[in-house]
């Protein structure tokens, strides 16, 4: 089976995050077992969603993982030409969910594996495929601790997400908060003894505002400035609240998020951020004791840091000659990787552009190029 068959075979699966991905996890894991290869899964707490990692070669240091999620985002309410899952190859182009972002990549690694055992390689390739990426990097830590414990430490750590094949070694974290503030209702003419939720809530929001305003003020550091923005954001995406327009809300829900540039600590604006909700639940207890503020972490993916000669990063520009610096703001399982003392790098063919928009797409000519990238990587391991 080649990449392209193998493409056209995962696209089929309908791995949308917020369903099962066992049968695709079933077909990979029966073509692995069909080169020798036994994989391990590592599931989600309910059982109907796993992640694979697998050692194709010897069992011995000094390989290189090939890290890559199996879910899509969802094609509801998007106007697609063709059905998004079957991949249908025009104008040069491989039309369907997941041709970039990516299992195109998923593919190409796959592809490789009957390339590095024919070759001998002397050092293994590894494979790692996670689920509820695109849902807050959500399945990856728990199969990185796992290929820590079981695997041969791996030299490197190639997260195919889509960068045109360049060598991507930075990028921002992402921490999201859902914030639930419970008010007290009472009817609007006598506002003064209830907890309008909503209005307390946006005392939050507007904290927000203050730091992005200070953020954008101050100077960046060197590493920051190489982003675009230069700096740390907060945000706040959603909002709910209140029931009608004379009662005092009850309730009030938001998120606030926040992309951090690596450099940046998250316990700083953590704590700044739990100290503002004490301030103002604070107040809003001086009017009625059992009023409070609620605060969930919802995702937690840290930025990759630009390594100092990093190994990732000197493999990945010697096997596609890309001697430029990349950052990018969105976020990857690269930083999850490089938590866990791996040395990471972001390299994979197609352009984040084309990512979960309709009609996503991955051009013939960087599918190509990604298996050129794979027949050297092979090479390289085989030396
Ligand atoms: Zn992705």
């Amino acid at each position: 089976m080649d990449a392209r068959a193998i493409l056209d075979k995962l696209v089929s699966f309908k791995t949308v995050s917020n369903v099962s991905n066992l049968d695709l996890i079933d077909w990979v894991e029966d073509y692995l077992k069909g080169h020798g290869v036994i994989a391990t899964r590592v599931y989600n707490e309910e059982g109907n969603k796993a992640s694979l990692y697998a050692n194709v070669g010897p069992d011995v240091a000094g390989g290189v993982v090939l890290s890559g999620h199996t879910d899509v985002v969802p094609v509801e309410g998007q106007a697609w030409d063709t059905d998004p899952f079957t991949v249908v190859e025009k104008d040069g182009k491989l039309f369907g969910r997941g041709t970039c972002d990516m299992k195109g990549f998923d593919a190409l690694a796959l592809a490789a594996v009957p390339l590095a055992l024919e070759r001998g390689v002397k050092r293994p390739l590894q494979i790692a495929l996670s689920y509820d990426e695109e849902v807050g990097c959500l399945g990856a830590p728990p199969m990185i601790a796992e290929m820590r414990k079981h695997l041969p430490a791996a030299s490197a750590v190639v997260v195919g997400e889509p960068s045109m094949m360049k060598a991507v070694s930075g990028h921002k974290g992402g921490y999201g908060w859902w914030i639930h503030v419970h008010g007290f209702e009472v009817h609007s003419s006598l506002l003064h003894t209830g907890v309008n939720a909503i209005m307390y809530g946006v005392k939050l929001i507007e904290w927000a505002n203050q730091i992005n305003d200070a953020n954008i003020a101050a100077t960046p550091s060197p590493i920051a400035a190489q982003f675009d923005p230069p700096f740390t954001t907060a945000h706040t995406g959603k909002i709910w609240g209140g029931t009608a327009h004379n009662i005092t809300a009850k309730d009030c829900e938001f998120g606030i998020d926040f992309r951090l540039v690596p450099g940046d600590d998250i316990a700083t604006y953590r704590d700044a951020l739990f100290a503002r909700v004490a301030e103002v639940e604070a107040a809003m207890q001086a009017v009625v004791p059992e009023t409070r503020i609620e605060v969930t972490e919802r995702f937690h993916v840290p930025p990759l840091q630009p390594e100092n000669d990093g190994e990732a990063e000197r493999l990945v520009r010697q096997l596609t000659g890309d001697n430029a610096t990349h950052v990018v703001s969105y976020g990857t399982e690269a930083g999850q990787f490089q938590e866990k003392d791996y040395s990471a790098i972001i390299c994979g063919p197609g352009d984040i552009a084309q990512a979960h928009q309709p009609n996503e797409f991955l051009e013939v000519s960087q599918f190509e190029a990604g298996q050129a990238f794979m027949a050297k990587l092979v090479d390289h391991l085989a030396e």
